[in-house]
């Protein structure tokens, strides 16, 4: 069933405050969970609602809370979430950074100790928005790894993600986004939910032998997700954890992999400032210049079009916006229990949901 962006915004806003979050901090929540559903990045989007639903039972997600922002001299930042919801505390931590290079044209934030940040790229964009060039590496803890590292059949990582943005007119443009696993664990999810085998190299068994079945590794926690890239990949990851987790943070998976249900984020993030480096329309021009460069390149056998980074986001969430996001009956019926379960009209929240 496919629904329109604007009703599962206003039912996700239900929902958050439910949990206690202000109409504010749910307003944030619920934008970014529709911005990842509509570029096409399920696994972070409306259907993260039913654990975050856990997590706050559990006390482990603090609804409208209050970072510190600790006091640090010069261009770095270091922002404690206190285990607040992560899509508002990363946007107040990277206003900070913003702020901070603004002065010094650069800003190293650390976001230490937030409840999941979810879709990496919203921070991107929302830097490239404002003007600048931003780079961010978040590491995921709370729960024991789940990313199998190159020549090892167990897990030593989590899901790591990786994002860049260049501002061009306003926009990331190009902007990368990704898990540093082959992909999310939201998409075994996604596809468990949905009845779907996943397709080979994804994910190992406890023997490490590909498997497409996502029920193991999803309900059990049996087996591994495959870092994306080989060595290459897994080194990425690697490091994700040692920036966002042993640097900017205070945990590794490696000691705070242990909490029930809890899943957390630390991020660092790189902000930097165009104008520090040239005229802001002459970067862009290269910048452009480049992009179509990789554009025109002829495409391999069997792709009718080259893409860059950032692009099919944009071409699912224009066609989402058009046609609705397609959300799964499994997903609807865990939101609607997560949102009783919070006290919240189940038949006020379906009439919310309108299908296009
Ligand atoms: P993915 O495998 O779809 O990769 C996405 C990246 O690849 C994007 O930059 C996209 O533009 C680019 N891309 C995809 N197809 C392309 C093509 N044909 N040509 C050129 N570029 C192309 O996504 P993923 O790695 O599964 O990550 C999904 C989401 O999960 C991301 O938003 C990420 O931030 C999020 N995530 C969050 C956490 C967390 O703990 N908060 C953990 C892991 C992942």
């Amino acid at each position: 069933m496919r629904y329109s962006a604007d009703s599962l915004e206003t039912a996700a806003k239900t929902i958050l405050n439910g949990f206690g979050c202000s109409d504010n901090e749910a307003a944030i929540v619920a934008d970014h969970l529709i911005r990842a559903n509509l570029s096409g990045h399920d696994s972070h989007g409306v259907g993260m609602l039913p654990m975050y639903g856990q997590q706050v039972e559990d006390g482990n997600l603090i609804p409208n809370q209050t970072p510190d922002f600790l006091p640090v001299a010069g261009a770095i930042c270091v922002v404690d979430a206190k285990r607040g919801f992560g899509h508002r505390m990363a946007l107040l931590a990277l206003d900070h950074a913003i702020e901070t290079a603004s002065e010094h044209n650069v800003a190293v934030l650390g976001l230490r100790n937030s409840g999941h940040i979810s879709r990496a790229g919203n921070y991107s964009e929302y830097c490239a928005a404002k003007g600048f060039v931003s780079l961010h590496f978040v590491n995921v803890w709370g729960h024991p790894p789940l990313v199998a590292h190159f020549g090892s059949c167990e897990p030593g990582f989590s899901t790591n993600p990786v994002s860049m943005g260049i501002p061009v007119d306003g926009k990331a443009k190009p902007m990368l986004d990704m898990a540093t696993s082959t992909v999310a664990m939201g998409k075994v999810r996604v596809a468990y939910n949905r009845g779907e085998q996943i397709p080979t190299g994804w994910v190992i068994d406890e023997e490490g032998h590909s498997t497409t079945d996502p029920e193991p590794i999803w309900s059990r926690r049996e087996g591994a997700l495959t870092a994306f890239g080989a060595h290459k990949g897994s080194g990425l990851g690697i490091f994700v954890e040692l920036l966002a987790g042993a640097l900017a943070g205070k945990e590794t998976v490696a000691t705070g992999n242990n909490i029930p249900r809890g899943v957390f984020n630390n991020m660092l993030s790189i902000v930097i400032n165009p104008a520090g480096f040239d005229n802001i329309s002459d970067i862009e021009s290269r910048v452009l210049e480049f992009y179509q460069s990789i554009k025109d390149g002829k495409p391999a056998d069997g792709v009718t079009e080259v893409l860059m980074p950032g692009e099919p986001e944009e071409r699912r969430a224009a066609d989402r916006l058009d046609n609705g996001i397609e959300v799964d009956d499994t997903t609807i019926e865990q939101l609607m229990t997560t949102a009783t379960t919070f006290g919240v009209d189940r038949e006020s929240l379906s009439k919310q949901l309108k299908p296009t």
